[in-house]
């Protein structure tokens, strides 16, 4: 059988400014809902957004999910939590308290709170303003050493928990959920977190990275896709 893992944002649904907004389109779900009904096809999406939210977006029952990166995975009659899941979710809501003290004379700095990790936004503040947003991330960085690390992105600034844990090791999981119908792993993703994934199955499936028109970056995945679009044909192709 073939084992279909897919990622969300700029996989399924085309990247947005506010990600709140970031949907599946109606063909891309019809197309995912016929394939996660074969019998010869399992189903994975594989996320950074947390569980409920990924479940609520693509909204099917018959799959597996991964939130979190692979944090929480659920499944028909199974489910997944990283067993120091808890403790970071306390270290994420700490980190919150204390960067929106520091950050609280910061017009239009936003700090989002995502359970398992926490991103703080800074595209509307006053340029003026940059390095007191910088200042407080690195504080906060120090604070939490040990637990999170902090990552600058564009006009963000991320805080991700340091325990070793990537979408690869959530593959592994999933596949080993699939061992006795010796699957084929097929991956597809757009991201640098996708890329432990391409490393994990880079001799054992096929892997995809969809590009969005960002600039080439170099990748462990096999294929290249130009677009959420190309998506929807390379799995339109499977049906
Ligand atoms: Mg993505």
């Amino acid at each position: 059988m073939i084992f279909l893992m897919l990622d969300y944002d700029g996989t399924l649904a085309p990247v947005v400014l506010n990600s709140a907004r970031a949907r599946i389109g109606r063909e891309m779900k019809n197309v995912l809902s016929r394939l996660a009904s074969r019998d010869d096809m399992g189903m994975a999406i594989i996320s950074g957004r947390t569980l409920a939210d990924l479940k609520s977006r693509v909204g099917l029952d018959s799959i597996y999910y991964a939130g979190c990166h692979g944090f929480e995975m659920e499944g028909p009659g199974w489910s997944y939590n990283h067993p120091q899941i808890k403790q970071v979710a306390r270290q994420v809501d700490q980190l919150e308290k204390y960067l929106s003290g520091l950050l609280s004379g910061v017009k239009g700095c936003l700090i989002e709170n995502k359970r398992y990790a926490l991103t703080v936004h800074y595209r509307r503040v006053d340029k003026k303003l940059f390095p007191s947003v910088e200042k407080a991330a690195r504080l906060a960085e120090k604070k939490s050493a040990g637990w999170m690390k902090m990552e600058p992105g564009r006009m963000i600034y991320e805080f991700k928990p340091s325990i070793l844990w990537d979408k690869g090791r959530a593959v592994e999981m999933l596949l080993g959920l699939y061992q006795a119908y010796d699957p084929y792993p097929i991956y597809i993703g757009d991201d640098i977190t996708d890329e432990p994934a391409f490393r994990y199955l880079r001799h054992s499936g096929l892997t995809a990275l969809v590009e969005n028109d960002e600039r080439l970056q170099p990748t462990a995945a096999v294929l290249r896709l130009r677009s959420v679009n190309h998506v929807l044909q390379f799995l339109k192709s499977l049906l």
